[in-house]
């Protein structure tokens, strides 16, 4: 088992927001977003008042590398038992890829522009609401993130590309705007010296107001130190989303026609 502290502190930034962009080196902007409403003003119990009884779908557990699950609940009913103690028995419910914009678009006005992301950029948000220790097993995105944190503290673990390839550790398993890795990244850096060295992990915790780029195809896996919201932006070009959407879209249709990995995906529940 290794910990948290084996991997390499993220360096700060070492070029401007859009270099960093423009070469994909992952980056963490610290208090870019600090200013915005929201950091100040979404905590739990305003969210749950928003709507208290809006029906939501969890996440039971760590989908990415354990059988799928979902259960159902009540936006207040979870938000109420997320500010209550951590159980350490039990799965951890994750209310994850919640469309809390589409919901809710007053709150949109408690966000402001990154003002990094480059012109033209289509950008796709969507909200992570957790309690501490639930975990997003390690996967890799096929769009670049800005991620913001708007509350709590999580922790980021990377990896380079193709650390999970070279490993042989690619998951079979479906996700739509993702890759998953069949095991954890603190079982990859554990091998290192092998396919990985010390130079492929970095690790960086986020506070509220931290604006974390995460380059597609950059491995991570990613815990809550506390309950926390975060506000995910996958942006694009408008071409590169265009054409990624018509391969998405394509594999997607595959998918739910169940012609490809019906039930062994993270979309819906794993046969039992
Ligand atoms: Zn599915």
């Amino acid at each position: 088992m290794t910990y948290a502290t084996d991997f390499r502190p993220l360096p700060p930034p070492d070029k401007s927001p859009a270099e960093h962009l423009r070469r994909r080196t992952p980056a963490v902007f610290r208090g870019v977003a600090a200013h915005w409403p929201a950091v100040s003003t979404w905590t739990l119990p305003y969210i749950a008042s928003l709507d208290p009884s809006l029906p939501v779908r969890l996440v039971r557990g760590n989908r990415e590398n354990t059988p799928t699950a979902f259960t159902r609940s009540e936006l207040g009913t979870y938000l109420h038992h997320l500010s209550e103690p951590p159980r350490a028995d039990g799965d951890l419910l994750y209310l994850k890829e919640f469309d809390l914009l589409r919901q809710f678009p007053a709150l949109r006005d408690d966000l402001k522009d990154i003002p990094f992301l480059p012109r033209g950029a289509v950008t796709s948000n969507s909200v992570w609401i957790g309690p501490a220790r639930a975990r997003t097993g390690l996967h890799q995105d096929l769009l670049d993130n800005c991620a913001v944190q708007i509350a709590g503290t999580k922790r980021f673990l990377l990896a380079r590309p193709g650390v999970v390839e070279r490993a042989g550790a690619l998951s079979a398993k479906y996700d739509t705007w993702a890759r998953l890795s069949r095991v954890g990244i603190e079982e990859l850096l554990a091998d290192r010296g092998t396919v990985t060295d010390d130079e492929d992990f970095f690790s960086v915790e986020l506070e509220p107001g931290d604006v974390l780029y995460v380059p597609a195809r950059w491995w991570h896996e990613v815990v809550n130190l506390d309950a926390s919201i975060l506000l995910s932006g996958f942006f694009g070009s408008r071409a590169h989303v265009a054409r990624l959407w018509t391969q998405v879209g394509l594999r997607d249709t595959l998918h739910r026609a169940r012609l490809l990995n019906p039930r062994d995906c993270t979309c819906h529940p794993a046969r039992r």
